[in-house]
């Protein structure tokens, strides 16, 4: 892939942007290890051509990457991103909200609340990127 061989497209543009939103949480659930890291582009592959199937979901692909790659991590890894607002109690997942739609959260269905968009877990558990 040679990317000075063509003008950034919208799509490439929103598969990026959803890429390093995710991988910015996993980063802050201190899950981005290169395997982890791997999921995220196994599953970046498929929403290019899911988005270029249906081009008007693009503004949908990075509540839908944060949903592949904790499908994928619940099998190999456990709950990701672990509830960072109920302090006691069994730990649970987060969920996205909308499951399709623009602008994702990760909501505690427990507590009811919306916890920080994606990309953003960071700031909620108090921990930001480094980088
Ligand atoms: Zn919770």
């Amino acid at each position: 892939m040679d990317p000075t061989s063509h003008p950034v497209s919208p799509l490439e543009q929103a598969l990026h942007a959803a890429r390093a939103l995710v991988l910015a949480d996993l980063v802050a659930g201190e899950v981005a290890e290169a395997d982890v890291v791997s999921l995220v582009e196994d599953s970046v592959v498929q929403r290019r051509w899911w988005v270029e199937q249906w081009p008007e979901g693009v503004g949908y692909v990075a509540g839908l990457v944060a949903q592949d790659v904790q499908d994928a991590l619940l099998e190999r890894y456990g709950r990701w991103p672990l509830c960072p607002v109920c302090g006691s109690g069994d730990p649970h997942a987060l969920d996205v909200e909308p499951e399709l739609g623009p602008d994702p959260h990760w909501v505690c269905h427990k507590a009811g609340v919306k916890v920080a968009s994606v990309g953003c877990l960071g700031s909620a558990t108090g921990e930001m990127p480094s980088s």
